[in-house]
This record gives C-alpha cells, sequence and structure tokens, in this order.
C-alpha cells in the first residue's frame, strides 16, 4: 500500500508551532512533528526518535531518550525540522517487555544481553517506515540529527539520501551511565564520549 499523508494539523507546543503529519499505508500510528519552514529545504535537518514512556513522558533517568527528544525540538523550533516520532517502545519490543529487560540490567546484563534473554534481537526497530513517511512528505534527502548509524543505512536503503549527520549532545547522568556506555561500545554509536565506556567499564569490573 501507498504511504500517503492522512491528516495535517497544527499544533502549538511549549517549544513552539508544530505541523504534525500522521499517514496511511505504514504499521504503526507514526507521526511527524515538523517545525519552521522545513519545506523549503532542500535538505531539510530530520530526527528519528523512537517512543520511549519511561524517558520521554515521565522523565526516567535510565536512559537519555528524553533530553534527546528536547533537545531535537529545541534545536527543531529555533531554525527548522521535522522529528520523527516512532511508537517502537523499547527498541521495538514493547513497554512490558522494556521493563522486564530493566529487571535483567538490574541484574547485572547490559541493555543489548538483556533484549537477547527475551528472545529479542539487540535492536528490533526497523527505519524503512521513516524513509517511507519523509518520502510521502516530499522529502528524499535531509541532514540526520542521530549519532546511530543504523539510521543512516535505514534511509538511505529506502531512498533518502543522508547528505550530513549532525550529531547529538550526549545527556549523561549517574544513572544512565552504563545505558550509554553499552550504545557506544555494541550498538556503534558514535560521538559518545570515551571516558563513559571506561568508567563504566571500571564499574563492572
Ligand atoms: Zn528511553
Amino acid at each position: 500500500m501507498k504511504v500517503e499523508i492522512d491528516e495535517k494539523i497544527i499544533m502549538p507546543t511549549k517549544y513552539g508551532r508544530a505541523e504534525v503529519f500522521s499517514f496511511r499505508g505504514i504499521d504503526g500510528e507514526h507521526v511527524i512533528f515538523a517545525f519552521g519552514n522545513w519545506s523549503t529545504l532542500r535538505a531539510p535537518p530530520v530526527r528519528i526518535h523512537s517512543e520511549c514512556l519511561t524517558g520521554d513522558v515521565f522523565g526516567s533517568k535510565r536512559c537519555d531518550c528524553g533530553p534527546q527528544l528536547d533537545e531535537a525540538m529545541r534545536r527543531f523550533t529555533q531554525s527548522a525540522g521535522l522529528l520523527i516520532y516512532l511508537r517502537q517502545e523499547g527498541r521495538g519490543i514493547g513497554l512490558l517487555n522494556k521493563l522486564r529487560a530493566y529487571r535483567l540490567q538490574d541484574a547485572g546484563h547490559d541493555t543489548y544481553e538483556a533484549n537477547r534473554l527475551l528472545g529479542f534481537d539487540d535492536d528490533q526497530r526497523d527505519f524503512k517506515v521513516a524513509a517511507d513517511m519523509l518520502r510521502a512528505l516530499g522529502i528524499n534527502q535531509v541532514q540526520l540529527l542521530s549519532n546511530n548509524p543504523r539510521k543512516t543505512r535505514g534511509l538511505e536503503d529506502n531512498g533518502v539520501r543522508v547528505r550530513h549527520r549532525l550529531f547529538t549532545q550526549t545527556h549523561a547522568c549517574p544513572d544512565n551511565q552504563k545505558y550509554l556506555a553499552a550504545k557506544a561500545e555494541l550498538g556503534g554509536h558514535d560521538g559518545l564520549q570515551s571516558n563513559l565506556l571506561n568508567e563504566a567499564k571500571n564499574d563492572t569490573a
């Protein structure tokens, strides 16, 4: 089924005015929040954010999702950009399994091992849908705000060219240090400070 815009509405947010797009022809209720004059840009800035109820809504410090979302929305309202919000909680394993994975992490496993122990891949997320949504808006090249090379590949393999990568800040705190280190070491994320990695290693040694 062809991916098309289902609705486009205006939503005032605490960051600024957004255009919100929903889509038909995709699996899942994914949306795009678009800010500023993105439609005049050849390669608008884009952030692909996967839903994290605990981090996005409740401010959990077990991960850095809340601050990442906040950073993207602030940056895009200052200039322009599109936030693709994918409803794939817990790297695609869902909320209940994410909470089970947290319990395994508390028993000493890293975030990827915990997913595998529950019978899932390291990362169940699908980024093709993000490319489909962008193309439905007529966008076939972007600047991608991400430290995650899987997102770049997910777009490029599905017809959206990543002209530049814009690196995100590191949002570290004592509670998410091991999580960030696992992302850098095992998830191939770039731009995370190597001292985080060393500190976490020392911590578990
Ligand atoms: Zn999170």
